[in-house]
């Protein structure tokens, strides 16, 4: 029962001379549910295929499937409307930089994301918010802005921003690189929390080798091509 899939990828970059191929042939499969963690060395090819997987960058070739209830989507072959509309509904971000909008509090980087979708009303959209707030343990920094935020605290907000609209798919780009290990630990228990109770997919692009005891799935890029897609390490039971 696979939710997303990307089937047979490639992406070049540049023309003659300056010409990179950051993706050859990569083939995987995000399973609804799980918390997958992409490992690789720098350029890899990681970044390119979270923007190919989440809709942003158009593959050279190959296809990226969401499997609905059955239903095969081929987001490369939807209007680019119709893939606006799948990003704005289906999927979230954690940018590395936490992105957030300087002008707005905590509450309003959240009820804007559903104001601007028209998921909801104005009234929804707050109560919303601070219910999110309240799951991020944020309550108290629903009126600060950014810059009043500690680094823990903005990744938080950030990472409320992507789940707020429980979106199918999650993507994460270094959500922990900034962050101390127990700010850090806190990001990948909400993650792998709302891959579990929220049903979501979500795949993390990570050096952090710290995070590979809380994920389901473990993928790994060289060189543009996915070298193993091994279930990570288990960790071993107690024995009395
Ligand atoms: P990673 O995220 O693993 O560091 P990237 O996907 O960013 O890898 O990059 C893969 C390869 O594609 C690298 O060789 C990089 O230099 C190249 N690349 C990435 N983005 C661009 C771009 N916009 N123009 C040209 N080359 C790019
Ligand atoms: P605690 O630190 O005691 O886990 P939290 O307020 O961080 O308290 O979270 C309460 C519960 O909600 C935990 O089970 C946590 O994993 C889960 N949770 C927190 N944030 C989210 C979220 N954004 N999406 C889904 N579940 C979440």
């Amino acid at each position: 029962r696979s939710m997303l899939r990307g089937l047979n990828l490639t992406r070049t970059y540049g023309e003659g001379e300056v010409r990179t191929t950051a993706l050859r042939d990569v083939t995987l499969e995000l399973q609804r549910g799980q918390l997958a963690l992409l490992m690789g060395p720098s350029g890899s090819g990681k970044s390119t295929l979270l923007a190919v997987l989440s809709g942003l960058l158009e593959p050279s070739s190959g296809q990226v499937i969401s499997e609905d209830n059955g239903r095969m989507l081929d987001i490369w072959k939807l209007s680019a409307k119709q893939r606006e509309d799948f990003r704005l509904r289906q999927v979230g971000f954690i940018f590395q930089g936490y992105n957030l909008f300087p002008a707005l509090n905590s509450r309003q980087q959240l009820e804007i994301v559903l104001r601007w979708g028209g998921v909801c009303t104005a009234r929804e959209a707050r109560k919303r918010s601070d219910d999110m707030l309240g799951l991020l343990g944020l309550s108290k920094k629903a009126t600060k802005k950014p810059a009043q935020l500690s680094g823990g605290e903005k990744q938080r907000v950030a990472i409320g921003r992507a789940l707020i609209k429980n979106p199918k798919y999650v993507f994460a780009d270094e959500p922990t690189s900034a962050l101390d290990w127990e700010n850090g630990e806190r990001v990948i228990e909400m993650l792998r929390a709302a891959a579990h109770e929220r049903d979501a997919t979500i795949l993390v692009v990570s050096h952090d080798h710290r995070i590979e005891p809380y994920v389901d799935a473990h993928f790994y890029m060289e060189d543009g091509m996915m070298r193993s897609h091994d279930r990570p390490a288990q960790p071993v039971e107690p024995t009395f």
